[in-house]
């Protein structure tokens, strides 16, 4: 992908970083100047991604990190500070989609282990990289939220519970920063060909076909095409722009 962002000069954290959307973001933020601390749980996978951008000449850090332990989320927001010495952007990404179940049936441990990945863990990212952002007096954060966040879904209501409150995070905080120079905005992804929807497919919970008939653009989305949501919401072209709940979902929720 071609960049068409200058970000240089400047730092990003990205939460699940390892795969998917948040590795094509890194790799879409390094394109274009910035230094880039991937987060994730995944250590094995964070390292060959971190190593895949160092070789290509960017500057890239590791950081093992559970985003549900909010000690955590803090030490790897001050290792990418005390690292790059800043911090001018976030995109607070990493989430899981826990198996459909029917609302009746669901356990209080499913329940609370999606609020604490993709609702806390969103809520302890941002409240850290906030700290340092508000002593700089700038910065830029994107909140991924889904499709989930706009609308319900059948046998979804942890998972569509979890992202609906990353949207009033997002709200709450933009009019909190907005003062102080700090936009917060979401993304809410349709449905994007990543190693999540890839499992979703190989465990029969989604009919690709039937989901790609789903859209007004009739296909899957990509990674890509969420991180250049991401940049662009990152972006000075996005500076008067705070608080949204940016859907990239082919005309899903148009419908
Ligand atoms: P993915 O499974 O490919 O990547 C998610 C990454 O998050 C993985 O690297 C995983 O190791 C990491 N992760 C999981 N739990 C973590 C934790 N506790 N701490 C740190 N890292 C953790 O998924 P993806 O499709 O790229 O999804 C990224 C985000 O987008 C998620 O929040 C997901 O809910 C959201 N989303 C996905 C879709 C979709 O269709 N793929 C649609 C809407 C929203």
């Amino acid at each position: 992908m071609n960049p068409i962002y200058d970000f240089t000069g400047q730092v990003v954290l990205i939460t699940g970083a390892g795969s998917g959307m948040g590795l094509a973001a890194a790799r879409a933020f390094a394109a274009s100047g910035a230094a880039v601390a991937l987060a994730d749980i995944d250590e094995n996978a964070i390292d060959a991604a971190t190593r895949d951008l160092t070789d290509a000449g960017h500057q890239a850090l590791a950081l093992v990190c559970d985003v549900s332990d909010e000690d955590q989320a803090a030490a790897a927001v001050d290792r990418a500070v005390e690292t790059f010495g800043r911090l001018d952007m976030a995109y607070n990404n990493a989430g899981i989609m826990p198996p459909p179940t029917d609302a009746a049936d669901e356990s209080s441990d499913q329940f609370d282990r999606v609020q604490a990945i993709n609702l806390r863990g969103i809520w302890a990212a941002m409240k850290h990289e906030l700290r340092h952002m508000r002593n700089q007096g700038s910065g830029a954060i994107v909140n991924c939220s889904s499709l989930g966040g706009l609308v319900g879904n059948p046998g979804r209501a942890a998972y569509h519970a979890s992202k609906h409150g990353v949207i009033g995070l997002t709200k709450s905080a933009a009019l909190e920063y907005g003062p102080r120079g700090i936009r917060v905005n979401a993304v809410c992804p349709g449905t994007i060909s990543t190693p999540m929807v890839d499992g979703m497919v190989a465990g029969g919970e989604l009919d690709r076909a039937e989901a790609e008939a789903g859209q007004a653009i009739d296909r899957l989305g990509t990674a890509d095409e969420i991180a250049q949501a991401v940049l662009w919401l990152s972006s000075p072209g996005a500076g008067y722009v705070t608080g949204i709940a940016l859907p990239v979902d082919g005309g899903h929720t148009a419908q």
